[in-house]
C-alpha cells in the first residue's frame, strides 16, 4: 500500500447536471450567476469556472483575489457580491471589469464612474448587509439613479424554508421597493432555495451556490459532486467495556471490531461529527465510533463481512450525503464542503 491519503473525487458532470436542471425551472430569460466564492464552496475554483463557462451568464465572488483569477478563464460578468473598500480595490475591479455590489455609504464612491456595473444591495429583512429601502430611494435622487442601469439585489434569510413567514416580508419589500422607483434596473433576490422553492419570483438574475454541488436537504433531483474518502489503515477487536479515541468517550458495549481510517479533523471530517454517522465501506454501511481526531477516524465494523487494511472508507458521497452527515451533527452542508483542506488530494472526473 502506498502512502494512503484522503482523497476528494469531484464529478463535474454533476455539476453541470444540477445547473443544468437549476434552469429548467427558470423562466427562460432568468439569468444564472454560479457562485463560486470560497474556491467553488470547496470544489476548486479555477476548474470548475473552465468547465461550466457555456452554461452560465456570469459569477459571484467576495474575494477580488478569487474574481481575478476566475477572470483569466471567461469573459463573462463576475460579481463582487460584498462590492470593494478601498479605492485601490476599485480599480482593480473596474480593469478587470467586475461588477460591484455597493451596500453601504463608504462603497458610494463607485457611482463616480459610470461604466462600472453596480449591484445595489437592499437589505429587505435579512438584517446583515444592504440599505434600508427609503435610503435607496434617496441615493437614486442623489446620484441621479433612473438614468443608470443597475441591478437592484437583495438575499434571503430562509428561502429554504418556505414555511418562515420572513420570506413573504423580504419578497414584498423588494416588490414595493421596485414599484416605488422608476428606473432601468434588473432585480436580482434568488439563490438555490429561491430557485426551488419559489421559481416565480426569480426576476431577472438567480445567484445559486449550493445547488450547483448539491447540498440541498430533501432535493434528489441534485447531485453531490464530492467523494469524500480515504483508507483504512488499522483493524483492531475490543472487548466489552474497552474505551476508544481521545477522552475514552466511547465505551463498547459488546465484543466489537473496529476501523482506524486514515484522515481526520485535519483534513476536514469535523470533529463534532456525531458518534453513528453513516460511512460506507465495501459497499456496506458502517457508522462513525469515538471522537475524531486529527488524522484518524474510528468506525465500527463489527458487521462489516470482510474489511481488510487498505479498503476504502467513503466518508460521503452522491448517496450517503455530506448534506445528512451534517444535519445529524447540526452542521450545514456548505460547511463541510467548504473546510476540505490542502493536504487532501483532489481528483476530477468527467472532466
Ligand atoms: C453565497 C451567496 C449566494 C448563494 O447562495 P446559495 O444558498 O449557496 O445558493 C447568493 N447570494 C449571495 C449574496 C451570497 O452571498
Amino acid at each position: 500500500m502506498r502512502e494512503p491519503s484522503a482523497e476528494l473525487i469531484i464529478d463535474i458532470d454533476r455539476i453541470r447536471n444540477n445547473i443544468i436542471y437549476l434552469k429548467s425551472l427558470l423562466k427562460p430569460d432568468t439569468k444564472f450567476m454560479a457562485i463560486l466564492k470560497a474556491n467553488a464552496y470547496g470544489h476548486g475554483l479555477n476548474i470548475i469556472s473552465k468547465s461550466i463557462d457555456d452554461l452560465v451568464d456570469g459569477y459571484g465572488l467576495v474575494r477580488l483575489e478569487e474574481a481575478t483569477s476566475v477572470r483569466k478563464y471567461t469573459s463573462k460578468k463576475i460579481l463582487l457580491m460584498q462590492g470593494v473598500y478601498s479605492e485601490d480595490d476599485f480599480k482593480i475591479a473596474y480593469d478587470n471589469k467586475f461588477d460591484l455590489v455597493v451596500h453601504n455609504k463608504n462603497q458610494l464612491f463607485a457611482f463616480e464612474n459610470s461604466d462600472i456595473n453596480i449591484w445595489l444591495k437592499v437589505n429587505t429583512g435579512m438584517n446583515r448587509l444592504g440599505f434600508l429601502p427609503e435610503e435607496i430611494i434617496s441615493l437614486h435622487k442623489l446620484y441621479d439613479l433612473d438614468k443608470r442601469k443597475y441591478v437592484l439585489m437583495s438575499h434571503l434569510a430562509c428561502s429554504d424554508n418556505p414555511k418562515d413567514q420572513l420570506n413573504e416580508k423580504q419578497f414584498k419589500s423588494f416588490d414595493q421597493l421596485a414599484d416605488a422607483l422608476e428606473a432601468n434596473f434588473e432585480k436580482s433576490i434568488g439563490n438555490t432555495g429561491c430557485i426551488l422553492n419559489y421559481p416565480d419570483q426569480c426576476f431577472d438574475w438567480v445567484r445559486s451556490g449550493i445547488g450547483l454541488y448539491g447540498g440541498v436537504l430533501g432535493n434528489n433531483k441534485l447531485k453531490s459532486a464530492m467523494t469524500f474518502r480515504s483508507q483504512v489503515i488499522e483493524i483492531r477487536n475490543i472487548k466489552q467495556n474497552d474505551r476508544v479515541g481521545y477522552n475514552g468517550r466511547v465505551i463498547a458495549k459488546k465484543d466489537m471490531k473496529i476501523a482506524i481510517v486514515y484522515a481526520g479533523y485535519a483534513d476536514g471530517f469535523p470533529q463534532s461529527i456525531m458518534d453513528n454517522s453513516k460511512v460506507v465501506i465495501n459497499d456496506q454501511v458502517a457508522e462513525t465510533f469515538g471522537q475524531v481526531s486529527m488524522d484518524l477516524i474510528s468506525i465500527d465494523v463489527t458487521n462489516i463481512s470482510n474489511c481488510n487494511i487498505g479498503d476504502w472508507c467513503i466518508l460521503w458521497n452522491e448517496e450517503y450525503t455530506h448534506t445528512n452527515i451534517a444535519k445529524d451533527s447540526n452542521l450545514i452542508s456548505y460547511e463541510l464542503m467548504t473546510r476540505i483542506t490542502p493536504r487532501v488530494k483532489v481528483i476530477y472526473e468527467n472532466l
